[in-house]
């Protein structure tokens, strides 16, 4: 998602309480002041998952990534109604999670409509690579999961593969999402909301490191 640039987000962003700009990686307890399992949404774009499941699960710490500022800035808008206590953000891009986060401290991570990346030399840019998900087995505790959510059959398919190939369990593996007795509990994102209203079917796995 690139929204057209907010002038003046960049601003917003450095000032925000919500958004934590240095790394501090093992002071997470510190930044909510309790103990919860931390649960991450790589590419959250504007927030609205990350948002609902904060509100739904006050006992779980999320933090939500997004690279670009213009992005960010929408979800900083809708925490400042709602205020939740257990919902922090990022500005970054996921490259540089290793240094946010340190080694077992993720509970879960979410990649919810990450960009395909469609070109073939491109490939370790999806965030469902195995160079990512060989980063995020690091800030992940011992079977901590991954859930993964796309509406792209082709990048699906590949992120199973990757899965497999890297060694992780697959908990979960669905091609139509909202049709299955997966659908129950579900909390749909934004992107989710326009493809299945579109009648797109929805692909989700869950897999578990190894
Ligand atoms: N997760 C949201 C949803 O499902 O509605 C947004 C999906 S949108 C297609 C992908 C989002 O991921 C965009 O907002 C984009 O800026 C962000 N993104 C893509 N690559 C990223 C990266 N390497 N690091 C952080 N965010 C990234």
């Amino acid at each position: 998602m690139r929204l057209k640039n907010i002038p003046g987000s960049r601003e917003k962003i450095a000032e925000s309480e919500y958004v934590i700009k240095e790394p501090m990686p093992g002071r997470w307890k510190e930044v909510f002041e309790n103990e919860h399992p931390l649960r991450i949404e790589i590419g959250m774009g504007k927030g609205a998952f990350i948002m609902e499941m904060a509100r739904q699960n006050p006992d779980i710490n999320y933090v939500g990534i997004e690279k670009f500022s213009s992005v960010l800035f929408r979800a900083i808008q809708k925490q400042e109604v709602f205020d939740l206590p257990n919902l922090k953000f990022i500005r970054m891009d996921a490259e540089e999670i290793g240094s946010y986060f340190e080694p077992g401290e993720v509970d879960k991570i979410y990649l919810n409509f990450s960009d395909p990346w469609p070109k073939e030399r491109h490939a370790k840019r999806r965030l469902t690579s195995r160079t990512f998900l060989s980063r995020y087995s690091i800030i992940l505790k011992e079977k901590g999961e991954i859930e993964f959510k796309t509406d792209n059959k082709v990048l699906f398919e590949f992120s199973v593969e990757e899965a497999r190939e890297a060694g992780w369990e697959i908990l979960l593996e669905t091609r139509d999402l909202h049709a299955s007795e997966y659908a129950s509990g579900n909390v749909m994102t934004e992107y989710e909301e326009k493809f299945s209203a579109m009648g797109i079917p929805i692909c989700k796995y869950i897999i578990k490191k190894a």
